[in-house]
């Protein structure tokens, strides 16, 4: 099993110079275990989509990542990984990670308890740049305190999305996304998700969910989507 030497200490690793004919081929990867196989992928942590392949071990059912490794053949890295393609899959494995949403209650968080479950959700993007630095400076600063208490779902709905406004303001759209979705049968709670500019809507019901999917896919086709459920 080989690891290649710490690339956060040294994130550029040894320099092989673009020149040429071709860029020379160093295959960066970053093994815990000897894995059972390797699955072709691709990093998705920046534009780069640098390709990769993922070691997996089988000994749990659906098999457990253990290591990356770069793809001599890959047009973009010829095999080489930056530290967040190296490292940030281990986080995924982490006993620091939060696997429960949590609630504000006073200076606490606790887990929010009667969260519905594989409710319709459908995701909408408008695909147009938004900077969380921007929105946070356009926001009034007003702490208006926690979701209330008692049924998440009842209390995101008597809740609000502090942000909404300012990131509106920034970026005029977001305001047809939420309109688009909440003029959609069967949406019950539309709101933008963190400092945007992704907006979502909980459905009724499938159906209803697929058929404002579809309507907005034709009406908006520059928008991003996705269909899915509450986990
Ligand atoms: S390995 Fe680094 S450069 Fe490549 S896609 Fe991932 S984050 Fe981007």
């Amino acid at each position: 099993m080989s690891t290649t030497p710490d690339r956060i200490a040294d994130i550029w690793g040894p320099r092989t110079p673009h020149e040429g004919p071709g860029w020379p081929v160093r295959v960066d990867q970053n093994l815990e275990e000897e894995p059972d196989r390797w699955v072709q992928a691709a990093c998705f942590l920046c534009s780069n989509g640098c390709g990769l392949d993922i070691g997996v071990k089988d000994d749990r059912p659906g098999g457990r990542m253990v290591g990356v490794r770069g793809k001599a053949t890959d047009v973009v890295n010829r095999g080489r990984l930056g530290p967040k393609g190296l490292y940030g899959w281990v986080a995924n494995a982490s006993t620091d990670r939060l696997t429960t949403p949590l609630i504000r209650r006073g200076d606490r968080l606790e887990p929010v308890v009667g969260l519905p479950s594989g409710q319709a959700l459908l995701l909408v993007n408008p695909m147009q740049p938004l900077a969380t630095g921007p929105v946070f400076a356009a926001w009034d600063g007003v702490d208006r305190g926690p979701l209330g208490t008692g049924d998440p779902l009842a209390a995101a709905r008597a809740g609000r999305n502090d942000l909404e406004a300012p990131a509106t303001a920034v970026l005029p759209v977001i305001a047809e996304v939420l309109a688009s979705l909440r003029a959609s049968a069967g949406a019950d709670l539309v709101r933008m998700s963190g400092s945007g500019a992704t907006c979502f809507a909980l459905f009724d019901n499938i159906e209803s969910r697929d058929l404002a999917a579809r309507r907005l896919a034709s009406q908006y086709p520059d928008w991003w989507q996705l269909p899915t459920r509450l986990r």
